[in-house]
């Protein structure tokens, strides 16, 4: 496995095997690995030739109150994890090779799907993916992958990038892949390094909430405040105050009143101690 920093580098490996007509996969992280983004990367080496992985914690998706200083960061672990997985490139770039100086431009997908299921909308919101879409667009085009790989965990997002992809015709797949979880349930994300036992354990609550809403809607309840009602008690039940608990099309994340037969997302998002947590399960 190389790492390479420069767009420059990253591009000079890249054209020769491209030229091979190899089948080029790209999964997007901001690092501190952990088996969720190790499925997207064995996912990627079985279905590509070259597997790129990108480690870039992205300041521009973070609020200002947020944690982009205490993220945790750990680039070593990263590179033998990433390296037993059989990863080509791992791209990790700094920030001014990404940012630099006098750089103006942002890829922006409209509010109908980036202002919606937002809690606080300074830490979150059109801001936050107005970051995530624009990196991705700068992503998609400097290593130019056949195809990029993303985590259910981030619906949203998925649903945006997905928009943005189609919308600015990307030449690019875009592969989602379902969330990893803990044995008890906790959906995997680098913030849970936040939580101490007791707040590990409260964390249970967020998923214990979306199997409530799964069972709500098995024995045949159609209404989708019934279903969020469900989840939302299981919340409070644990002592977590959701920022938001909804049930949205899985598709354009449009209002669903009523189970209709098409996927529908339900979606929470809560802070736990220091960590904000999101986990969201899609009802068939
Ligand atoms: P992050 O490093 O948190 O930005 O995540 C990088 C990619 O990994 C995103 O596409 C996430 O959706 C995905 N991901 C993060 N956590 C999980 C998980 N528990 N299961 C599946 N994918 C995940």
């Amino acid at each position: 496995m190389r790492v390479v920093r420069a767009k420059a580098e990253l591009r000079a490996a890249l054209a020769e095997p491209r030229r091979r007509g190899e089948r080029i996969g790209l999964v997007p992280t901001m690092g501190s690995l952990h088996e969720g983004h190790l499925s997207l990367i064995r996912r990627a080496r079985r279905s590509c030739d070259l597997v790129v992985v990108s480690l870039f914690v992205n300041p521009a998706q973070f609020g200002p109150g947020e944690d982009l200083e205490a993220y945790p960061r750990d680039e070593q672990r990263d590179v033998r994890l990433a390296e037993a997985e059989g990863v080509d490139l791992l791209w990790a770039p700094e920030p001014d090779e990404v940012y630099p100086d006098g750089f103006a431009t942002a890829v922006e997908v409209d509010e109908r799907l980036t202002g919606v299921l937002e809690g606080e909308p300074d830490r979150r919101g059109p801001s936050h993916f107005r970051g995530v879409t624009t990196v991705v667009a700068k992503m998609f085009n400097c290593a130019q992958p056949d195809v990029a790989f993303f985590g259910q965990k981030d619906a949203q997002q998925a649903v945006v990038i997905r928009r943005m992809a189609a919308d600015l015709d990307f030449p690019v797949e875009i592969e989602v892949l379902p969330t990893v979880r803990e044995p008890d349930g906790l959906a995997m994300s680098s913030r849970n390094a936040y939580l101490d036992p007791a707040e590990r354990e409260r964390a249970l609550a967020l998923s214990r909430a979306l199997g409530a809403a799964e069972a709500a809607a098995a024995s045949g309840e159609r209404s989708t405040d019934a279903i969020v009602a469900a989840a939302e008690s299981e919340l409070r039940n644990a002592g977590v105050d959701p920022e938001y608990v909804e049930a949205r099309d899985a598709s354009d994340l449009a209002p669903v009143a009523e189970l209709n037969g098409r996927p529908v997302l339900v979606a929470v998002a809560a802070r736990v101690g220091r960590a904000r947590l999101i986990d969201n399960v899609v009802i068939d």
